[in-house]
């Protein structure tokens, strides 16, 4: 960065700030002087330093310096500027708020103030100039900015608790129904899934496929196996570069699933991370590398010319760090750059939004995870009732991971099996992932969602609370989460309860003392609420059975289950929406339904009746921001439905 500061100086008009500029130019060289003299001080360490202190000449004070740095470094790694990288300050006298740094002279970071906190986007070279000589208030909205959110994968702790599932495939599950429960991330889930497709069609998992999944405590996903024949089995865990998959044998897949998992546990560091890609240094030569089949990384690269077999063995060294090479398959894409005719760098893709890129640098090879920057685009869409939920989703185009979503946050407030009728209307207001050109993703996060039913109509916002985690709440700004669910089971599979008639979806009555929904065996049963199992045992004519305390007040039971999930047994504690049983029909029963009860001070109560007390609301300072949020949406949306 400092080598071109010469070309920042030519921006600014402000003179005061030129020399401040030159002071710390001139700081710089004595920094790098004993840098050579003395080698204490690392590149990364130096540059760090040496933003900040430009940034406090400019105008920062010590702390909006260290804060612009590591906004900066979340998107950059400082230690990668190179001489094609420089400075980029705003023009006049205005307040100092923004600055840029561009990376190679095409993409930049631009990091800027609001209110108390500061934003980091990644732009073009181009616009960052534009940006920071005319357009500083166009933050919001502004197309030419893509701004960089939390990374996908964050290291989980190291003795954090983990908990597996074994799950058995029935008529109409799907892979993505398993692996989704509350409060996993959507972009994991999507990534395990596509991981796992790269040997096998999740399409084509067999009826009686057998597997396992282990979570972390939040519900994300460390790893699952599936046995798909006799002897193949397919293992798919989480590794710092993301999810991986590999086809073993079925006799080793728990224990190299295992294996992986504690591996990752293990690693205690953040792996290195950028959010520009380090190969586009206009100095670079690339070239294009595709492994054949049969062949592996070593074998291929050491063909190509100016390589070093001992630089490529430290390469690859430092590539399986994070990356295994044995993953990549024949026609993967593999970058090989050159500088001054010296192998410099190696980059394997990984999926769509990640690569792997291993650098030659003073100190050797090192390795980085170049997570591209993605951008939001929003799409809505209307479901109207005509067969099932499902079905009509279908139809209307609605992504599958956004019909689970809508549907379990609606779980609260609606019962699936009976609240639906013909006619009645969803509407969805969701995000859907765009790389840089463009190009659909995966879908992201739902913004609005509207259930009109016949009896009433629900509203839920998506609201950034304070604690800067995505949740819901309805016109009111009160959470939509309840206490207890209405439908504690996968809504959008249920039976379709109307035009049928004869049906087995009993009401409430004196002599039905619960619900009754309506599913194939097998469906996945979810804790109505938090609690500690009370009773997990077989009934009489409930057949097996569940009972769950959630407080001093209230019970839920849950009846003719086919089977209970792995380690619910009486005393075990319980989340919200966590699977406790499948559905089936033990005991009394005329065919595969969940019997529902819900118990208040040891009386029976009728769910459908049942009022429970309104979410917990945002408090004044949140309510002015979802306030404008919630306008923002519903003009979006009333566009959309004219
Ligand atoms: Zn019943």
């Amino acid at each position: 960065m400092i080598y071109n500061i010469y070309k920042t100086l030519l921006l600014i008009s402000n003179k005061s700030l030129i020399k401040i500029i030159l002071f710390f130019l001139l700081a710089s060289h004595i920094l790098v002087n004993n840098k050579i003299n003395s080698s204490n001080i690392s590149k990364d360490q130096f540059n760090e330093e040496l933003l900040k202190k430009v940034l406090q000449g400019a105008g920062f004070n010590l702390k909006d310096a260290n804060l612009a740095t590591n906004s900066f470094s979340s998107a950059y790694p400082l230690e990668r500027l190179t001489d094609s990288s420089y400075l980029i300050l705003p023009f006049g006298d205005k307040k100092f708020d923004s600055f840029a740094i561009s990376i190679n002279g095409k993409e930049a970071v631009l990091i800027t103030k609001t209110k108390k906190t500061f934003k980091t986007f990644i732009t073009s070279t181009e616009y960052a100039h534009y940006f920071l000589e005319k357009e500083r208030d166009k933050i919001l909205d502004n197309k030419n900015l893509l701004e960089i959110e939390d990374h996908f994968i964050k290291i989980v702790p190291k003795n954090s608790n983990f908990a597996d599932e074994n799950i058995v495939f029935n008529k109409g599950d799907t892979l993505l129904n398993f692996l989704y429960i509350p409060g996993a991330k959507r972009k994991s889930i999507n990534e395990a899934l596509n991981a796992f497709s790269v040997h096998f069609n999740p399409k084509k998992i067999k009826i009686k496929t057998k597997g396992k999944i282990v979570r972390t405590n939040n519900g994300n996903i460390l790893g699952f196996y599936l046995f798909l024949s006799k002897r193949k089995a397919i293992i798919t865990y989480l590794t710092p570069a993301g999810y991986q998959s590999a086809k073993v044998h079925n006799k080793d897949a728990s224990i190299l699933l295992y294996k992986n998992i504690k591996k990752y546990l293990g690693q205690t560091t953040q792996p290195n991370k950028t959010r520009i890609s380090l190969l586009n240094d206009p100095q670079l030569k690339k070239k294009n590398i595709k492994i054949m089949k049969g062949s592996n990384l070593f074998n291929t690269l050491k063909k190509h010319k100016q390589v070093d077999i001992n630089d490529l063995a430290n390469m690859i060294e430092s590539l399986k760090k994070i990356y295994n090479p044995k993953n990549i398959k024949a026609g993967q894409n593999i970058i090989l750059a050159y500088k001054n005719n010296k192998l410099f760098a190696l980059s394997v893709k990984v999926n769509e939004l990640r690569e792997v890129q291993v650098i030659n640098t003073d100190a050797g090879f090192k390795e980085y995870i170049y997570e591209k920057p993605v951008k939001k685009i929003t799409l809505f869409r209307e479901i109207i009732i005509s067969s099932n939920l499902y079905v009509d989703s279908i139809r209307a185009r609605l992504p599958q991971e956004i019909l689970i979503d809508m549907v379990r946050l609606f779980s609260y407030s609606i019962d699936f099996q009976r609240d639906i009728r013909k006619s009645n209307r969803f509407i969805v207001f969701y995000e859907y992932l765009q790389n840089y050109q463009g190009v659909n993703i995966m879908p992201g996060n739902i913004i609005y969602a509207k259930a009109k039913l016949d009896k009433n109509e629900m509203e839920m916002f998506k609201f950034k609370t304070s604690d800067g985690e995505n949740k819901y709440y309805n016109q009111f700004g009160e959470s939509i989460r309840k206490t207890l669910m209405k439908t504690p089971i996968d809504g959008a599979r249920l039976s379709s309860g109307f035009g049928k008639r004869i049906h087995p979806i009993l009401g409430y009555s004196k002599m039905h003392k619960g619900v009754d929904f309506a599913a194939k065996q097998g469906t996945p049963i979810y804790a109505a609420g938090d609690g500690i199992i009370e009773r997990a045992n077989t009934n009489g004519g409930y057949g097996k059975y569940i009972r769950i305390r959630h407080n001093s007040e209230y019970k839920t039971a849950y009846a003719h289950l086919y089977k209970f999930a792995r380690k619910i047994k009486k005393g075990v504690f319980v989340k919200q929406g966590q699977t406790i049983g499948y559905v089936g029909s033990t005991g009394r029963s005329t065919g595969p339904h969940l019997h529902y009860e819900i118990l208040f001070n040891n009386k029976h109560v009728n769910p459908q009746k049942l009022k429970l007390p309104d979410g917990k609301k945002l408090n004044k300072d949140e309510m002015k921001d979802f306030d404008k949020i919630k306008a923002d949406v519903l003009e979006k949306v009333n566009f959309f439905i004219r």
